[in-house]
């Protein structure tokens, strides 16, 4: 490994399913990874044992493989700096947090729960809503900086339950840069004595994520910008450590579609479209939609959320994996708000749908539906469709027509379409349908339009009752490919059986 090879990480917790705003970072992570010719490295973060959800880990792996987004190193896949699950690198964490109590920046608490809601409330009475355990009330409390030492050594000694802080520097201005807002300015007197240590035996979130990207060798740490305020702990981890410091990018927020705060898990099934990749289920039974199980194809899904909060400032909107890794820089990505939106999102799906080969959506269909269709009439049924489809699974539900006869017709519209002369036309029509010989799209045009100036009639007059009478709806794709598709014995049939039903339908409609 070279010196300077970018290795960036996506590390989720197993706290649930991974949410779009996830994949989106391991998006960037991955893109901003190969771009730079450098790793991509997934580490699962499970040091909350209160927060872990069976089954999250798994979907969180098999979403990205879904999404075609493939780390270099991470569980299940191996790796120089392994193993990349947290819980399994437990016996690494203690050494760093004693290292720091050593070196002065770090400290023993013995507090017990209790202790500290009991400091909380009286805060709370004295009309000081958010006690801290900080640079000033620390010398109240019961840890190693107030006790003395052979009491410390001795609660050491007896297993009293202790959780290790850091001791946050008084009143230090600390700049840091990041690559996406700038400069950094925090006040470390608005910092608290975070834990790092927990009375379990487990380090928090905060020791283990910077012990781990030290040893993993993370040069940059891009992630969403909830983590923002607790990069200044992390800057000042580093600095105790003697460690350098990886570069912090930090993604903007994914907001709702009006603009109305950040976008959560329960929008989506409120709103009406998906927020997770996958269907996910929970414990009590409640399901949560998945772009997947929705019908997107996952290089849509992923367009669509590489443009949540980057552009590649030209106009060129679809972008392949490979083109997405080509056109990404950071410097690109916006310090605001990225409004998801759902109407942009099926523009993508359907885009992504039009520019798939006949061939290959008929192959995927194939392995969709229960009875087998001939493959070449699947491609033309694909053909006849796509146009009006987002969804694969539209291609057959809009065009259900084209595998068999309709088998009722809307009376409201009926009544509406149907004049006085319909019938008589249609009649007419079909005579002249049954006397075409090479029944192309092209030759029933031609016919159609003969048809038509000859007896003086306006398109619509034959057209619309016509595609009524072989499809059951008004709408649809070219009637004429559409009854070459079907056939002349096939239209020929379904309009016997159409004026039939109509004329019944009509007949029953004046009684
Ligand atoms: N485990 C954190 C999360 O769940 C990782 C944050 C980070 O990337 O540092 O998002």
């Amino acid at each position: 490994m070279s010196k300077n090879q970018v290795r960036v990480r996506f590390a989720p917790s197993p706290t649930g399913p991974l949410h779009m705003g996830g994949v989106r970072t391991a998006l960037y992570n991955y893109l901003f990874a190969k771009k730079n010719k450098g790793k991509f490295i997934i580490r699962i973060e499970d040091t909350d044992q209160t927060r872990f959800v069976d089954g999250a880990q798994e979907y969180i792996l098999d979403s990205l493989k879904w999404c075609g987004i493939f780390p270099d190193e991470g569980p299940g896949i191996g790796g120089e700096f392994g193993p990349y699950v947290q819980s399994k690198r437990k016996d690494r964490y203690k050494e760093y947090a004693d290292l720091l109590i050593q070196n002065g920046n770090a400290y023993y608490a013995f507090d017990s729960s209790q202790d500290l809601e009991q400091m909380r409330s009286q805060a709370k009475k004295m009309g000081m809503p958010n006690w801290q355990y900080n640079g000033v009330s620390r010398s109240t409390m019961k840890n190693s900086l107030t006790l003395p030492k052979d009491e410390v050594d001795r609660l050491l000694s007896s297993g009293a339950p202790y959780v290790i802080r850091m001791k946050m520097p008084r009143n230090e201005e600390l700049r840091f840069n990041d690559t996406i807002r700038g400069w950094v300015v925090v006040n470390t007197n608005n910092l608290d004595d975070k834990v790092l240590f927990k009375a379990d035996g487990m380090p928090t979130y905060h020791l283990a994520n910077i012990v781990d990207d030290h040893q993993m060798k993370i040069t940059h740490v891009i992630r969403g910008e909830e983590w923002l305020p607790s990069a200044p702990l992390h800057v000042l981890l580093y600095r105790a450590f003697n460690w350098e410091c990886p570069e912090f990018a930090h993604l903007p927020l994914l907001l709702r579609p009006d603009g109305n705060g950040k976008l959560s898990k329960r929008d989506g099934d409120r709103l009406g479209f998906p927020v997770f990749p996958m269907n996910w289920t929970t414990a009590d039974g409640e399901l949560f939609s998945g772009y997947k199980e929705k019908g997107y194809f996952p290089q849509s899904f992923i367009n669509m959320l590489a443009f949540l909060g980057w552009n590649p400032g030209t106009s060129q909107e679809i972008f392949s994996l490979d083109e997405l890794v080509e056109s990404f820089t950071l410097d690109r990505v916006s310090k605001s708000g990225a409004k998801f939106d759902p109407d942009k999102t099926r523009w993508f799906q359907q885009q992504y749908l039009r520019n798939e080969s006949n061939e290959v959506l008929a192959s995927l269909l194939e392995s969709e539906i229960p009875n087998s269709i001939e493959k070449e009439k699947l491609t033309t049924i694909v053909s006849l469709m796509k146009e009006r489809a987002t969804f694969l699974g539209d291609i057959l539900s809009e065009g259900d027509y084209l595998l068999a006869a309709p088998s009722d017709f809307d009376s409201k519209l009926i009544i509406k379409k149907w004049k006085e002369n319909t019938a008589e036309i249609m009649l007419n029509w079909r005579e002249e349908v049954s006397k075409i010989t090479n029944f192309s799209a092209n030759q029933i045009e031609l016919t159609f339009k003969s048809f038509v100036e000859k007896n003086q009639l306006k398109i619509g007059q034959v057209l619309l009752p016509f595609r009524i009478l072989v499809t059951g709806v008004s709408m649809g794709p070219g009637m004429f490919e559409i009854s070459s598709f079907l056939g002349q014995k096939e239209v020929l049939n379904r309009m016997d059986n159409g004026l039939n039903s109509i004329k019944k339908m009509l007949h029953a409609e004046h009684h």
